[in-house]
């Protein structure tokens, strides 16, 4: 009884601390309004439908990637919805002076910056690692170096506003997973990066957030093209993905899971369990059976 008590009593107080700490702020879509916010990846997928969200939410949007026609229509598409303000950058991330240019022009054409979202992704294969050295160099250039550069071009106007770093990230950045091996390295490499770097804004008191968000298998065009067929899963909606993403941002949330259930309940077992939890990543996909079976 004594032992349970030990074990009750601090796990109910454990509890009760979350319940208390999540019940206390809640989202409110008047928190983004009027918020000057960087979209990267804005044009398809899940930036496309943040933009939507933000642009209902009454923020100035200035949006970015690389197809011209594409980052028209959702301009457009969020003056009609609402956006105090919506302006794009048409470029490629691979190049870093591009990455630093739409800071650059946040400062410019909204006058500073509350929120930047980093969530543009190149393109990779979904197979073998296939030893492509070369391949693995360019994706980190777009999928990680960029961050970095628009994240450091961004802070003072950031640290002004005590404004909000988002970071789109993956359950394939948190634990290995097969078919996806440079997408995977780029993805840990954000953790790493901007993990590291929270540290030293708390250690500076730079109240700045930082809001890394790990995210399971969404429905976006790219992700079921390439996946579809070999997992096993549904894959969840991206517009409810966009939205939980800006609200975790605007919580100020330091991670964001979601879906819930597929990627943070899983991931409870990486330090105490990690062989089951590779097992159980591997079960996602239809494998095809060994040679000789
Ligand atoms: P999409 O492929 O739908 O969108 C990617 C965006 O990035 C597009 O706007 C694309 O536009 C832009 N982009 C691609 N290459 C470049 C480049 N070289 N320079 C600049 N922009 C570029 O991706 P999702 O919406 O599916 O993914 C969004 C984020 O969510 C990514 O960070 C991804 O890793 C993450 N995620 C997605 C999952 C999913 O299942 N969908 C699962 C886990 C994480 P354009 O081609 O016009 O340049």
């Amino acid at each position: 009884m004594g032992r349970l008590q030990k074990i009750l009593i601090p796990f109910l107080g454990l509890v009760l601390a979350f319940w208390f700490y999540s019940a206390r702020d809640t989202f409110k879509p008047e928190m983004l309004r009027g918020k000057r916010v960087i979209v990267t990846g804005a044009s398809t997928g899940i930036g496309e439908q943040m933009a939507y969200h933000l642009a209902r939410m009454g923020s100035h949007l200035l949006l970015t990637a690389r197809t011209e026609p594409r980052l028209q229509n959702v301009v457009q598409r969020c003056l009609e919805l609402g956006a105090a303000s919506a302006h794009f950058i048409s470029g490629t991330m691979e190049d870093t002076a591009f990455a630093q240019h739409v800071v650059r022009e946040a400062q410019t054409s909204l006058g500073g910056l509350d929120m930047l979202i980093l969530n543009h992704v190149g393109a990779s294969y979904f197979g073998f690692f296939d030893g492509d050295v070369e391949h693995v160099r360019k994706l980190l250039e777009i999928n990680f170096l960029s961050y970095v550069a628009m994240a450091t071009a961004a802070l003072p106007m950031l640290r002004e506003s005590q404004g909000s770093i988002v970071v789109v990230s993956s359950m394939a950045g948190k634990v290995g997973f097969p078919f996806t091996v440079p997408y995977s390295a780029t993805k840990f490499a954000l953790d790493g990066f901007f993990s590291s770097l929270r540290q030293e804004f708390t250690i500076q008191s730079i109240n700045v957030s930082i809001t890394l968000c790990i995210l399971g298998f969404i429905d976006t065009e790219r992700a079921v093209r390439a996946a579809a067929e070999v997992l096993q899963e549904r894959p969840a909606p991206r517009d409810e993905c966009a939205l939980e993403i800006l609200k975790g941002a605007a919580l100020r949330r330091r991670e964001l899971y979601y879906r819930y259930s597929s990627t943070r309940l899983p991931l409870l077992l990486r330090d105490c369990a990690a062989e089951l939890l590779d097992y159980l990543v591997r079960s996602r996909y239809r494998l095809p059976a060994p040679p000789g079976a």
